[in-house]
């Protein structure tokens, strides 16, 4: 026999009795361990407390649709109430919903799915059911499909073979739980063969293994920021964020190859924008309370979700949001306030050019000096968020209550993410000025506040 129908045998597949009973696995295994990454419909059985952790989800609002060729006419309400059974289980929090119906099939799309095929990878006679489990790196699950075997009769009315019976139990397969080896009765409904309309309720062991999956691994909150301004909100695509939380990373660790990784000390980041669409963030930086990274460029926008996978399969996940501009400056003290980490493009009245620092290597600043009247200065800004404005006349320069014209806004051109601003000449009133403030707004969207000292 092949290793994957053993695996399949041993595993996710709802097979016939006679079979199955004598080899249930011994160990207290309630979970699925799994580090191929990839469509899965196989994995060993490990307990709650296995160091190497189990599959589990990067949320816990789940929605399902249901296919309803074949077989699958008429059994919505069998599979409604197979998900309400998990969603009820109390001190739990995953929330399962019937999310309508669907013409996709047993395959990867980015969308859980329950159909009725004949074959699907779960072969007649010997397979009822089978779950496939998408997986990410770290044991991470980003979609599960059921397929029920077309091939025997399902019903709605108890009779052989139960929708509601089985769903329930392949959908804890979903949530990543492995088969039981309690055969006491009530009989769990992860037993790992049918048992008819019993196994249709939950029983203890059931439902102590999604709290004890849930407990190991909390869905933890992490704040998304720009990096330049720290300022919550909207992050603009192909600009660069940071993100707060506890548990991000196993290590701590800077990128400094272009392109940049998307996976640095095993941490990844995937942004899910409002087309369903879930691409890999590169990394520029991992710790555990902060990862910086690159928000991709391709993000449609509007809502979306952050998540963070830490090397040990911690998952950190938020909303967020993606605008065309989201406008931050960098500071010289990395702040997100106070002097600006800027430079002074200094053009003298023979066209000669010099480029001049407004803070020391410490972060001091060091004034700017108008020189004589023949100069010309040029403030030169470094910021995220920018490059996506809708035009040049959309971006205004406030440099102590005077408008310097903006000459250019958009990528930097030497580091990821990173925009540059530069307007100007600037007014010589500020000349004696002491420090400034400095209001970058693009599209009508202000940057943080930073500041300027003129001599
Ligand atoms: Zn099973």
């Amino acid at each position: 026999m092949s290793i994957t129908s053993t695996m399949n045998r041993l595993a996710w597949g709802l097979a016939c009795l006679s079979v199955i009973v004598g080899v249930a696995p011994a160990s207290a295994g309630r979970l699925i361990q799994q580090f191929t990454t990839g469509r899965v419909t196989a994995g060993t059985p490990v307990p709650c407390n296995d160091a190497n952790g189990f599959v589990h989800w990067d949320r816990r609002d789940l929605a399902f649709f249901h296919n309803t060729a074949n077989q699958g006419a008429g059994k919505a309400a069998a599979l409604t109430a197979a998900l309400n059974s998990w969603t009820n289980v109390s001190d739990a929090s995953h929330v399962l919903s019937y999310a309508g119906t669907t013409t996709a099939g047993f395959v990867t799309d980015n969308r859980n799915t329950l159909v009725w095929a004949l074959d699907g990878g779960c072969p007649p006679p010997n397979c009822l059911a089978l779950t496939a489990l998408v997986l990410d790196s770290n044991q991470v699950i980003v979609e599960s499909d059921v397929v029920f075997n077309n091939g025997v009769t399902w019903t709605t009315n108890g009779s052989n073979f139960d929708t509601e019976a089985v769903a329930a139990h392949e959908i804890g397969h979903a949530l990543g739980l492995h088969h039981t080896e309690v055969t006491t009765t009530p009989r769990p409904t992860m037993f790992a063969t049918y048992f008819g309309t019993d196994e249709r309720s939950l029983e203890a062991d059931d439902q102590n293994a999604l709290r004890c999956s849930e407990t190991r691994y909390p869905i933890r909150p992490v704040v998304l920021t720009n990096a330049a301004s720290f300022a919550t909100g909207a992050v603009a695509p192909d600009s660069i964020a940071s993100a707060f939380g506890t548990n991000l990373a196993t290590a701590t660790a800077s990128s400094g190859s272009s392109p940049l990784p998307t996976s640095l000390g095993g941490t990844y980041v995937r942004v899910i924008d409002s087309a369903g669409t879930g691409r890999r963030a590169g990394l520029f930086f991992i710790s555990p309370s902060q990862v910086n990274l690159l928000v991709p460029a391709a993000s449609t926008l509007g809502a979306c979700r952050l998540v963070i996978v830490s090397g040990a399969g911690d998952v950190s996940s938020a909303p967020c949001a993606i605008a065309a501009v989201a406008p931050g400056v960098f500071t010289a003290n990395a702040s997100g306030g106070g002097l600006a980490a800027a430079q002074i493009l200094r053009v003298n009245g023979g066209g000669g050019q010099t480029v001049e620092n407004v803070a020391d290597a410490s972060g001091n600043p060091i004034p700017i000096n108008f020189g004589p009247p023949g100069d010309s200065l040029f403030l030169i800004l470094y910021g995220t968020g920018v490059k996506g404005r809708s035009s040049l006349g959309a971006v205004s320069v406030n440099v102590g209550g005077t408008l310097a014209s903006p000459l250019f806004a958009g990528p930097q051109g030497t580091f990821a993410g990173e925009d540059q601003i530069n307007a100007g000449p600037l007014s010589r009133g500020l000349a004696g000025a002491g420090t400034v403030n400095v209001q970058l707004t693009v599209d009508g969207i202000n940057a943080n506040t930073v500041t300027l000292v003129f001599q």
